[in-house]
Protein backbone atom coordinates (compact mmCIF):
# COMPACT_ATOMS: atom_id res chain seq x y z
CA UNK A 1 0.00 0.00 0.00
CA UNK A 2 1.23 3.11 -0.89
CA UNK A 3 2.09 6.42 1.42
CA UNK A 4 0.08 8.60 -0.50
CA UNK A 5 -2.97 6.31 -0.58
CA UNK A 6 -2.69 5.42 2.91
CA UNK A 7 -2.24 9.91 3.62
CA UNK A 8 -5.37 10.56 1.24
CA UNK A 9 -7.48 7.45 3.42
CA UNK A 10 -6.60 9.25 6.76
CA UNK A 11 -9.73 11.09 7.12
CA UNK A 12 -11.85 8.21 6.25
CA UNK A 13 -9.75 6.01 8.49
CA UNK A 14 -10.25 8.42 11.55
CA UNK A 15 -14.35 8.96 10.29
CA UNK A 16 -14.43 4.89 10.28
CA UNK A 17 -15.84 5.50 6.59
CA UNK A 18 -13.66 3.14 4.87
CA UNK A 19 -13.76 -0.60 4.87
CA UNK A 20 -12.94 -3.10 7.42
CA UNK A 21 -10.10 -4.37 4.82
CA UNK A 22 -8.89 -0.80 4.07
CA UNK A 23 -8.93 0.22 7.30
CA UNK A 24 -6.60 -2.91 8.37
CA UNK A 25 -4.37 -2.15 5.47
CA UNK A 26 -4.82 1.18 6.62
CA UNK A 27 -3.36 0.40 10.80
CA UNK A 28 -1.05 -1.63 9.71
CA UNK A 29 0.77 0.33 6.99
CA UNK A 30 0.44 3.72 9.97
CA UNK A 31 2.16 1.04 12.24
CA UNK A 32 5.35 0.56 10.17
CA UNK A 33 5.07 3.70 8.21
CA UNK A 34 6.54 7.08 10.49
CA UNK A 35 5.57 9.51 7.75
CA UNK A 36 2.27 8.55 7.68
CA UNK A 37 2.26 7.71 11.38
CA UNK A 38 2.74 11.02 12.17
CA UNK A 39 0.27 12.23 9.58
CA UNK A 40 -2.18 10.52 11.06
CA UNK A 41 -0.92 11.84 14.65
CA UNK A 42 -1.01 15.40 13.27
CA UNK A 43 -4.60 15.25 12.06
CA UNK A 44 -6.23 13.82 14.82
CA UNK A 45 -4.35 16.17 17.33
CA UNK A 46 -6.02 18.92 15.10
CA UNK A 47 -9.63 17.24 15.16
CA UNK A 48 -9.18 17.24 18.93
CA UNK A 49 -8.08 20.98 19.35
CA UNK A 50 -11.14 21.74 16.42
CA UNK A 51 -13.39 19.87 18.61
CA UNK A 52 -12.14 21.62 22.01
CA UNK A 53 -13.12 25.14 20.58
CA UNK A 54 -16.43 26.56 21.29
CA UNK A 55 -18.95 26.03 18.78
CA UNK A 56 -20.19 29.17 16.73
CA UNK A 57 -23.77 30.05 17.12
CA UNK A 58 -25.24 29.91 13.43
CA UNK A 59 -27.44 33.27 13.15
CA UNK A 60 -30.77 33.70 13.90
CA UNK A 61 -31.85 33.69 10.26
CA UNK A 62 -29.68 31.72 9.02
CA UNK A 63 -32.41 27.97 8.77
CA UNK A 64 -34.68 30.62 6.98
CA UNK A 65 -31.94 32.25 4.55
CA UNK A 66 -31.37 28.79 3.70
CA UNK A 67 -35.06 27.03 3.49
CA UNK A 68 -35.51 30.38 1.00
CA UNK A 69 -32.36 29.33 -1.08
CA UNK A 70 -33.57 26.08 -1.15
CA UNK A 71 -36.72 27.03 -2.54
CA UNK A 72 -35.42 29.04 -5.20
CA UNK A 73 -33.13 26.46 -6.28
CA UNK A 74 -35.61 24.08 -6.58
CA UNK A 75 -38.16 25.94 -8.23
CA UNK A 76 -35.49 26.98 -10.74
CA UNK A 77 -34.49 23.21 -11.32
CA UNK A 78 -38.51 22.35 -11.83
CA UNK A 79 -38.56 25.37 -14.04
CA UNK A 80 -36.27 24.55 -16.28
CA UNK A 81 -36.25 20.70 -16.05
CA UNK A 82 -37.99 20.31 -19.49
CA UNK A 83 -38.57 22.08 -22.86
CA UNK A 84 -42.74 22.16 -21.61
CA UNK A 85 -41.59 23.67 -18.23
CA UNK A 86 -38.69 25.62 -20.23
CA UNK A 87 -41.55 27.05 -22.26
CA UNK A 88 -43.97 27.51 -19.53
CA UNK A 89 -41.41 29.41 -17.43
CA UNK A 90 -40.52 32.03 -20.49
CA UNK A 91 -43.80 32.02 -21.38
CA UNK A 92 -44.59 33.49 -17.92
CA UNK A 93 -42.18 35.66 -18.09
CA UNK A 94 -43.23 37.50 -20.82
CA UNK A 95 -46.55 37.75 -19.61
CA UNK A 96 -45.33 39.78 -16.71
CA UNK A 97 -43.10 41.46 -19.40
CA UNK A 98 -45.84 42.86 -20.84
CA UNK A 99 -47.79 43.05 -17.99
CA UNK A 100 -44.61 45.55 -15.83
CA UNK A 101 -45.00 47.01 -19.70
CA UNK A 102 -48.74 47.25 -20.59
CA UNK A 103 -50.07 48.53 -17.20
CA UNK A 104 -48.29 51.85 -16.64
CA UNK A 105 -49.56 52.88 -20.36
CA UNK A 106 -52.97 51.73 -20.04
CA UNK A 107 -54.70 54.06 -17.70
CA UNK A 108 -53.51 57.35 -19.34
CA UNK A 109 -54.34 55.71 -22.59
CA UNK A 110 -57.97 54.67 -21.26
CA UNK A 111 -58.29 58.32 -19.66
CA UNK A 112 -56.95 60.05 -23.12
CA UNK A 113 -59.61 57.97 -25.01
CA UNK A 114 -62.42 59.00 -22.62
CA UNK A 115 -61.59 62.74 -23.12
CA UNK A 116 -61.02 62.92 -26.55
CA UNK A 117 -64.64 61.15 -26.93
CA UNK A 118 -65.92 64.03 -24.38
CA UNK A 119 -64.92 66.24 -25.89
CA UNK A 120 -65.31 64.94 -29.58
CA UNK A 121 -68.93 64.81 -28.41
CA UNK A 122 -69.50 68.32 -26.78
CA UNK A 123 -68.01 70.69 -29.42
CA UNK A 124 -69.84 68.52 -32.56
CA UNK A 125 -73.16 69.58 -32.11
CA UNK A 126 -71.91 73.23 -32.02
CA UNK A 127 -69.76 73.19 -35.28
CA UNK A 128 -73.07 72.31 -36.71
CA UNK A 129 -74.53 75.80 -35.75
CA UNK A 130 -71.41 77.53 -36.81
CA UNK A 131 -71.68 76.46 -40.29
CA UNK A 132 -75.25 77.53 -41.20
CA UNK A 133 -75.00 77.97 -44.64
CA UNK A 134 -78.92 78.67 -45.98
CA UNK A 135 -78.07 82.18 -46.05
CA UNK A 136 -73.88 82.02 -47.57
CA UNK A 137 -73.37 83.74 -51.00
CA UNK A 138 -69.97 82.47 -52.68
CA UNK A 139 -67.68 85.18 -52.18
CA UNK A 140 -65.64 84.15 -55.12
CA UNK A 141 -68.96 85.43 -57.44
CA UNK A 142 -69.11 89.10 -55.73
CA UNK A 143 -68.41 91.82 -57.75
CA UNK A 144 -66.75 95.02 -55.87
CA UNK A 145 -69.15 97.11 -54.56
CA UNK A 146 -69.62 100.73 -57.01
CA UNK A 147 -70.28 104.16 -55.86
CA UNK A 148 -73.14 105.36 -57.19
ZN1 LIG B 1 3.49 5.67 4.60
Amino acid sequence: MSCQFVQESISGYLDRQLAQQERDLVGRHVSVCDECAGRLARITHLRENLRSMPQARAPRTLAFDLQVLASKEYLRRQQTGSISALAHFWSGRMRLWVDNLMRPLALPFAGGLASALFIFGTLVPNLGALHNSANDRPTALLTEATGR
